[in-house]
């Protein structure tokens, strides 16, 4: 995994970079290959764990700035949206609080969130289960007649 220098201090305040640290350009290819999901998703749950609660990987110490998970949401936020130090396919998840990447779950527009894979059946909305489309909200979209959830469209056409 290739090193990544990144100066925290200008990053927070959305400073560029100096030179020889983090670029974005530069850093494409070690976006998409050889920093694995894994890694990123390994690397971002201690993060968030570190922020929120001050646990460290073994070996290291800091103090922690204790963060409510709302907080911590934000800088991760941050990191991602602003400096882009953080791929934004990475999101964390509105039920369980565990950072994926985005392809195992899902975000709905309705409300705003994502949840995991492990939580879609427990989140408040839903896609419909004819086209796949996001329907909305679970007790809007139920149609009893079908015994499922459908959208407004597939609702129509049934
Ligand atoms: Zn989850
Ligand atoms: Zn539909």
């Amino acid at each position: 995994m290739p090193y990544i220098k990144v100066d925290l201090g200008r990053a927070i305040k959305g400073k560029p970079q100096p030179e020889g640290y983090f670029d974005e350009e530069v850093h494409k290819e070690a976006y998409s290959d050889e920093i694995k999901s894994s890694v990123w998703e390994e690397k971002l749950n201690e993060l968030l764990e570190y922020l929120t609660t001050g646990n460290l990987p073994e070996g290291v110490h800091c103090k922690s700035p204790k963060m409510s998970p709302k907080m911590a949401k934000s800088v991760i936020w941050f990191l991602q949206e602003v400096t882009k130090i953080i791929p934004d396919e990475y999101e964390i998840c509105e039920d369980c609080g565990e950072i994926h990447n985005s392809d195992y779950g899902r975000y709905f527009e309705t409300n705003g969130k994502f949840y995991c894979g492990d939580c879609l059946e427990y989140a408040p909305v839903v896609h419909c289960e004819e086209c796949g489309n996001e329907a909305g909200y679970k007790k809007d979209t139920y149609s009893k007649k079908h015994k499922m959830y459908l959208c407004k469209d597939c609702k129509k056409k049934k």
